[in-house]
């Protein structure tokens, strides 16, 4: 399968990313991506439609013919729902990392840009890796350092490119928050996540009462939202799972002391639940920790690899066969991110 992004038909650059030559990957023929684009909305539907538990279905439509060509794929992937790569710094060695993370069986990786600083390099990764699935969006601790033009460049990002939006958010630990700046940032990223019709990545800390007034004031997201590592309370997961929720729960649940988000995790319909490992950041706990990226300065960084660890570790949280989790979290994926991991991945 030809792995690309979605770029619309010229090769412009975008967010004033500078590229050394024209990227062969990311410009392809319009008419032909809008058609792959379609149909493998109409094949993900179809495949929840039919209920194929292990299956995978693609199709293509060729030019007048409209040759469909299925493909049954036999076991589930591991989608790593919440990661930034692009924080490895410089020194790290992305291919080695994602070769090490694929081969535990992870299969895609959601990277999220969080300020217009490293949406350019995370654009690069993307366009480098097909397993990286990518969101742009403004995290709610940079906010103060947007651009003026900040709202177009993030709208040629999501214009060009098939990903998400995210991270974005509401965070009242960080200090001083502007939480009039952030609730502005947030709602404008929400407007363009509806216009775009994409999926949106959450980040909230301590804002669960805010959070929840502005989606309920603000109009349906048609794509749902992933609350990444979920830190509210168990009672808010219902009325976030009417509202399309899904959910996260890092390593970091792991950790016996964690009991208000074990709570919280207990709460998620199995249909809701994703899996993540916020790498290079929030560690599991060494039990569940089989790989790790040492940084140059001697700081021990998470790593996507450990990914099958942390679903372990929540599989026996939740008494289930890591197996059938991994099936669950797989449909899931399948089902919040629709087209843009669809789009993405190696054959
Ligand atoms: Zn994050």
């Amino acid at each position: 399968m030809q792995q690309t992004l979605v770029r619309r038909e010229t090769g412009r650059t975008i967010g004033g990313a500078r590229r050394a030559g024209p990227s062969n990957l990311l410009i392809t023929h319009h008419s032909k991506l809008v058609t792959r684009y379609f149909s493998l909305y109409t094949f993900h539907s179809l495949s929840g439609f039919l209920r194929l538990p292990n299956s995978t279905l693609e199709g293509y439509c060729k030019g007048r013919i409209g040759v469909i060509l299925i493909s049954v794929m036999s076991s589930p992937g591991l989608v790593d729902s919440h990661l930034h790569l692009q924080d490895y710094g410089q020194q790290a060695d992305i291919g080695a990392i994602i070769r090490q993370a694929e081969a535990v069986g992870v299969s895609h990786l959601v990277c999220n840009g969080t300020s217009e600083e490293d949406w350019p390099k995370l654009l690069d990764l993307a366009e480098k890796y097909p397993q990286i699935v990518p969101c742009f969006g403004l995290h709610p601790w940079f906010v103060n350092r947007r651009s003026e033009g900040w709202i177009s460049i993030l709208e040629d990002f999501l214009q060009n490119t098939v990903s998400g939006v995210g991270e974005i958010g509401l965070d009242w630990l960080h200090i001083p928050p502007d939480k009039e700046l952030q609730i502005e940032v947030f709602r404008i990223q929400l407007e363009l996540a509806r216009r775009f019709d994409r999926p949106v990545m959450v980040h909230c800390v301590k804002a669960w009462g805010m959070l929840m007034d502005i989606l309920r004031d603000e109009p349906e997201l048609p794509r749902g939202m992933l609350i990444h590592a979920y830190g509210g309370p168990a009672d808010l997961v219902e009325p976030l799972v009417r509202m399309g929720a899904y959910f996260t729960f890092s390593g970091t649940v792991l950790l016996e002391n964690r009991k208000r988000a074990r709570e919280a995790l207990a709460a998620v319909p199995i249909d809701r639940l994703l899996m993540e490992t916020d790498a290079p950041y929030m560690l599991p706990p060494e039990k569940y920790r089989n790989y790790q990226v040492d940084s140059s300065d001697g700081e021990v960084l998470n790593h996507p690899a450990n990914l099958p660890g942390v679903l372990k570790g929540i599989a026996e949280l939740l008494q289930m066969r890591h197996e059938e989790l991994q099936e669950k979290v797989w449909q899931n994926a399948q089902t919040f991110y629709g087209p843009i991991l669809a789009n993405r991945g190696r054959d």
